[in-house]
């Protein structure tokens, strides 16, 4: 068997599954498998295929065929450059988060450009997951003091691990909360929290519970806890919008990934609880994929 033979075969059964991307899934699987890339895979083509190699190919189209994203077969995903570890514990980090990042980084320079230079730009990352948008943040703004939080140990494990090994162990500072729930304590122990953010973000799971049984079947096999925003997707975007106002510095922002359809919803919370200016950015696809508002506290 060439290895061009097992790569048609492969991908004819992909595609009888109706799998979206049958030829990229199946070219990006066997390449890993082989160590090499698309390029490679053409230029050996013709030779033959080792038996334990073909065999491991033909299980992970398996596992494809099953309903599981390419990023959990292969254990990672690339955002913004680096190559993130992922696993069923967290969101396989989107193209369109990147939008985030991307706005986070203007957002941060109209910031700088205002602030005076001596207050530390800091920011906060909620429901980080695999960690990608503070590490990203984190790695293209190395001045900025980096903190995000999870409810999930399991996801934070992942995070930590890909901020010691993409980064360094103390790049991001990681912790275990049900949103802003250790910053409200005063007597924490760990007096290294800052009171105040510059700029507070966030991908919460934003998808109303009754679409969840709708998306994808590899959607589903992402963690429910990282999608299911309770019934009508906002409930994690309402309490972030209500409670971030305590924990941004004058002049604050809040940056959030939402539904390009929960736009107008969201532009009438910010309003509601404080913030100012709301400003859409847009997805790959020309969406309106995040929204963010400034905190209109007087500066003391
Ligand atoms: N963008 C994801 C999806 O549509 C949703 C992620 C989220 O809820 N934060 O699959």
């Amino acid at each position: 068997m060439t290895i061009q033979n097992s790569l048609t075969i492969e991908t004819a059964r992909l595609r009888a599954a109706h799998i979206d991307t049958p030829a990229l899934d199946a070219g990006i699987l066997l390449a890993e498998i082989l160590h090499t890339d698309k390029a490679g895979l053409i230029l050996h083509g013709p030779d033959s295929i080792p038996e334990g190699d073909n065999e491991n190919f033909r299980s992970r189209i398996n596992r494809r065929l099953a309903g599981e994203p390419v990023a959990y077969i292969l254990g990672r995903k690339e955002f913004r450059g680096l190559d993130f570890t992922v696993s069923p514990d967290v969101l396989v980090p989107r193209p369109d988060t990147e939008t985030l990042v991307e706005a986070a980084l203007q957002e941060l320079d109209s910031v700088q450009s205002g602030a005076d230079s001596n207050s530390r730009i800091s920011v906060l990352d909620l429901c980080t997951g695999s960690g990608a948008i503070a590490i990203a943040l984190k790695n293209e703004c190395p001045g900025l003091e980096a903190w995000a939080s999870d409810i999930s140990g399991a996801a934070l494990s992942i995070a930590r691990a890909n901020c010691a090994r993409l980064l360094h162990d103390n790049a991001v500072h990681f912790i275990q909360a049900d949103l802003f729930q250790p910053f409200q304590n005063p007597s924490s122990p760990n007096a290294a929290f800052p009171k105040q953010f510059t700029l507070i973000v966030s991908n919460p799971p934003y998808i109303p519970s009754a679409e969840i049984g709708g998306l994808a079947k590899e959607v589903r096999m992402e963690p429910s806890l990282a999608l299911d925003g309770g019934r009508d997707g906002l409930d994690l975007i309402r309490r972030i919008a209500r409670e971030a106002g305590h924990y941004l510095k004058d002049n604050g922002i809040l940056l959030m990934e939402a539904d390009p359809r929960q736009m107008d919803a969201i532009r009438g919370i910010l309003l509601d609880n404080g913030f100012r200016e709301p400003r859409l950015y847009k997805d790959l696809a020309g969406l309106d994929r995040v929204i963010s508002g400034t905190l209109n506290r007087e500066s003391k």
